[in-house]
């Protein structure tokens, strides 16, 4: 058996930017997961995952969000991407610890950006995520595991940040029989991760990712309320672009 000598091959954020964008050169002969949640960023990753990968995995958490309605977006989303199998992953544990106003912990804030981490914040969501999402990666073989976390315009939570998923990286390939055994880790890719919203939206744009399909307001509700943190910072970047975002809004 191979000694755990050296840290896994790990994400450098530069280098997957440059890779993202070489995108049309890339031979589509890779498996991967991708962590679909029924958002903006999820679904650009999603369509740029498929690019990549002939054999494509999707899952998606239910995890008590009060925006559930993002939960049957993202079902629909694995449906038109014709993932090879999409596990939706209850756990209902996150409500219980609570924490959130995501989970039903408090109100969900109106005023938009204000500094600071906001009260949406879910405790761990994306170190829970990942290594249910790693786990399976490994079962199904899969050479890369997609997300779509960034940090330039987002509500500042730590766990989307370059440097932890370095690090989750890092540890959940170190925590794999198949590293262990053949040196061969899986790679967490981000490749939205240094990309304005307004930036993401045009690539999206150009992958065809139908956003129309897609979520991001934390109301849950049918028609976007255009004054949370998330409908602030997707409208912004369609209006960015000179576009109107394709999904509706409650003051229309
Ligand atoms: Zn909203």
């Amino acid at each position: 058996m191979r000694a755990v000598s050296v840290l896994p091959r790990i994400v450098d954020p530069q280098r997957l930017r440059e890779e993202t964008f070489r995108s049309d050169k890339t031979k589509k002969d890779k498996t991967g997961v991708v962590l679909l949640s029924g958002g903006l960023d999820s679904a650009t990753v999603a369509w740029f995952a498929r690019t990549e990968c002939d054999k494509l995995y999707a899952m998606t958490f239910d995890y008590g969000q009060t925006h559930r309605r993002e939960i049957q977006c993202a079902l629909e989303l694995g449906a038109l991407l014709k993932v090879k199998a999409h596990r939706l992953i209850e756990l209902p544990f996150m409500r219980l610890t609570g924490g959130s106003s995501l989970v039903g912990d408090g109100s969900i804030p109106k005023e938009g950006l204000t500094g600071g981490i906001p009260s949406t914040w879910v405790p761990q969501r994306n170190s829970i995520f990942l290594a249910i999402a790693f786990s399976w990666a490994e079962v199904v073989g899969a050479d890369r595991l997609y997300a779509g976390m960034n940090s330039v315009d987002y509500s500042g939570y730590p766990d989307c940040r370059p440097e932890f998923i370095k690090a989750v990286n890092s540890a959940l390939n170190l925590a794999s029989k198949r590293f262990v055994e053949t040196g061969r880790g899986i790679a967490i890719v981000t490749p939205l991760m240094n990309l304005s919203k307004k930036r993401i939206v045009s690539w999206g744009l150009e992958l065809g990712v139908p956003y129309q399909k897609t979520t991001s307001c934390y109301s849950g509700e049918e028609e976007a309320c255009g004054s949370c943190d998330s409908c602030l910072i997707r409208r912004k970047a369609f209006r960015g672009l000179g576009l109107e975002d394709p999904i509706r809004y409650k003051e229309e």
